[in-house]
Order: C-alpha cells, then sequence, then structure tokens
C-alpha cells in the first residue's frame, strides 16, 4: 500500500540495541543529552535523529544535533527557560546553550488539514507542514533512508524504519519513497543528494540519481535564498571539491552557477583550474580552523564569466573601466537572482575583481 506520496505504509521496524552499534553518549554534545533526558524525564519521547545518528554511526563527529519528540513545541518551551518556537514552514524549538542551539521537532505525520494539522501542498510541493504525527510517519517524511535512523535516549538503541542501517554499510544515498515524487515535492532534495554523497564518500543510489536530467530545470523555481543556504554547505563546509565534482557529475551544478557552468562547457582549461584551487584552498582553509569568506569563493567561482564578457565588450570597443563595471553587474544581477548571495558578499566580490584588471595593467607594464 502507498500513501499520497508514494511513500510504501507497510511498517519493518528494527531495533538494533547499544551493543549493536557504535554510537557513545561521549560523542553526544552535553547540550544534546541534557534535552534529551529533560524531556525523557517529563514522559515525553525523545530521540537524537539525522544527520548527528548517521554521523555517528559512520564514526564522524556531527556538525550539529537535532532531536525529535511527541512533545508539542509549546510543551517543548514549558520544559525549557532557554527556548524559542521558531519557524513557520516548520514550527520547531531551539533550545539555547550558550553559542550551541539544539533543535527540537516535533514528529511529523502523514494527516491533511480535516485532522487539524497544517499542511499546504502548491503544485506538488510542499510549502507548509506542520501535522504532528508518529515517529514513524516522521522517519517516512525525511528525506533519505539513512537520515531517518533515531537513536533513544530511553535504552540507547537505534530504530530503523525505513532500511537506513543498510544504506549507511552499503555507503549510499537513496530516497525514501518514490524519488520521483519526493523531488517534486522538494527539489533540494537533489543538491542535498550530492553533497552527501560527496562529503561521506557514498553513491547515490541509481534510481535516486535517474531523475536528475528531467527534474533538474525543478531547481529554477526554488527561493533564491535556499539556493544560498544550500551553496553555503556545498562549498563552505570542507568538502567544496568533491561537491563541486559531485554535482558536475549529477548534471546539477548549472542550476547554481550557469553562467560558470557555460564557460565550462567550452575548451579553455583555465576557468576549471581556477576554481578547483579556489575549492580546493577553502576546503584547505578550513581543515586547518582557518576562516573563510563566501566572497572569496563566490568571487572565483564567477571570475570566468565576468572576465568573458568583459573580454567581448572591450573587443567591440568600450572603454576598458566600462566594461569590467558593466560586466561585473551583469554577471551579479543574473547570478543573485539564482543564489541570493547578500549585499555584504557581492560588495566584496566587486571589489576582488575590480582590483583584476588594474593588477593585470600593472603586471603587462
Ligand atoms: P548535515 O548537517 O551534515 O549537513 P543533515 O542530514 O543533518 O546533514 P540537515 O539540513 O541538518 O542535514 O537536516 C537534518 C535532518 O532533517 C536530515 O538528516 C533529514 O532527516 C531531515 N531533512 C533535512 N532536509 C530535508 C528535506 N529537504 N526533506 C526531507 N527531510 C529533510
Ligand atoms: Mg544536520
Amino acid at each position: 500500500m502507498n500513501d499520497d506520496l508514494g511513500i510504501p505504509t507497510t511498517s519493518s521496524l528494527r531495533v538494533i540495541p547499544r551493543e549493536q552499534h557504535p554510537i557513545s553518549r561521549r560523542n553526544i554534545s552535553k547540550a544534546a543529552l541534557r534535552v534529551l533526558y529533560r524531556l525523557n524525564e517529563a514522559g515525553y519521547a525523545a530521540f537524537l535523529v539525522g544527520g548527528a545518528v548517521r554521523d555517528l554511526l559512520l564514526e564522524i563527529q556531527p556538525k550539529d544535533f537535532d532531536v525529535a519528540t511527541d512533545a508539542t513545541p509549546e510543551e517543548v518551551k514549558a520544559l525549557f527557560r532557554n527556548c524559542r518556537v521558531i519557524g513557520r514552514r516548520f514550527r520547531l524549538a531551539h533550545v539555547v546553550f550558550g553559542p550551541e542551539i539544539i533543535e527540537v521537532a516535533t514528529f511529523r505525520g502523514t494527516g491533511d488539514e480535516e485532522q487539524g494539522g497544517d499542511r499546504h501542498i502548491v503544485d506538488g510541493r510542499l510549502v507548509r507542514d506542520n501535522v504532528w504525527g508518529s515517529i514513524e510517519e516522521d522517519a517516512r517524511r525525511r528525506d533519505f533512508r539513512m537520515n531517518a535512523l533515531y537513536y533513544d535516549i530511553s535504552d540507547f538503541s537505534v530504530r530503523d524504519y525505513v532500511g537506513g542501517m543498510q544504506d549507511i554499510a552499503e555507503h549510499e544515498v537513496r530516497l525514501i519513497g518514490d524519488p520521483e515524487t519526493r523531488y517534486r515535492e522538494d527539489p533540494v532534495r537533489m543538491l542535498r543528494a550530492a553533497r552527501l554523497a560527496a562529503k561521506l564518500g557514498f553513491q547515490i543510489d541509481p534510481a535516486s540519481r535517474q531523475p536528475f536530467a528531467s527534474l533538474g530545470d525543478l531547481l529554477e523555481d526554488v527561493a533564491p535564498a535556499r539556493l544560498f543556504d544550500e551553496s553555503l554547505k556545498l562549498f563552505l563546509a570542507g568538502d567544496g571539491l568533491k561537491s563541486f565534482h559531485q554535482l558536475e557529475g549529477c548534471g546539477l551544478f548549472r542550476y547554481l552557477f550557469p553562467a560558470t557552468a557555460r564557460v565550462l562547457e567550452g575548451d579553455d582549461p583555465v576557468p576549471r583550474q581556477m576554481i578547483e584551487q579556489g575549492l580546493a584552498n577553502t576546503d584547505a582553509r578550513i581543515a586547518d580552523g582557518k576562516s573563510v569568506t563566501p566572497a572569496f569563493l563566490f568571487a572565483v567561482l564567477l571570475w570566468a564569466p565576468v572576465q568573458g564578457l568583459a573580454e567581448v565588450r572591450i573587443a567591440q570597443g568600450q572603454d576598458v573601466s566600462e566594461a569590467w563595471a558593466s560586466a561585473v553587474a551583469q554577471v551579479l544581477a543574473e547570478q543573485t537572482q539564482r543564489v541570493a548571495i547578500p549585499r555584504r558578499f557581492t560588495y566584496t566580490m566587486e571589489e576582488i575583481w575590480l582590483m583584476q584588471p588594474r593588477f593585470e595593467q600593472m603586471q603587462r607594464r
């Protein structure tokens, strides 16, 4: 039997007891443990979930810890003084411990408005999802099987409703349910598949990869602010070079940087070398714990289109500095329609670029 999203509804819970998995409380942040224990003591179900469980099973130290519970956001708020309820599209509780924020999400279900929930689907796309449900329903709403594992603080077991343990063992990124339906519901899942495959060194399961060619265009309608957030995760989280190669292999890079992708289709090897070098430098800085700025990397990613356009205009007889200024303006205008790079970064990008022709002239002299 399938529900409205083409997700099989047959239950197949597997419980992996503590002695059969490597997750230790030593590797879970103190803040996350406090949230889990407090919820549990108050009589609520409390699980670590998502990327943290996946990463701990792979013996990678997680970046952040997400908690899932049967308590509503308001019930969570009542338990913690340092808590605020956020979000409209996905209402959540944030419990704040100094610099660390633990995201606490209530199990999401499959019901509709008539059941008192708040879910809104437009053209097959999920624009609001605040229908509370069971843990199993919550698991099936997630994107990949490896992201739908729950670590139970009451007995330290891991619960697997969708076959996530198999994908962790087989190093495979695999969507839950029918891939086409799940990508139509949220096209960003295509980028997430590529990003997680790059970060974890996993393969993308053929059935989860196959729709990229036909559904990639859906990324053109995703909010540019969301694509900016996803671009940061792709290129400024330590695995930028691998993400770039994975996106290109998947045919998805052109949806984030269309002008750059057009240049990369040409014969000149230099733009690619520059981009790969910029990404490698950024990855190395992150590995060394140094700071990185999106402005520098985006300036590198978009340099070839800026340069190409400026050269065309100079060849057409435009004044050199005017040609550069208008090329910068045009490339940025087009790019920010796709990926909403905030003004504070585009300002620095302009400065970096406009230094280049002067620098080149100085070298020639
Ligand atoms: P990382 O934090 O390493 O980048 P992650 O898997 O933790 O990867 P998050 O964006 O932190 O990614 O999301 C946390 C969890 O929320 C995911 O593991 C997944 O279960 C769920 N999730 C995130 N984005 C989506 C989505 N677009 N569709 C369905 N589920 C999602
Ligand atoms: Mg995460």
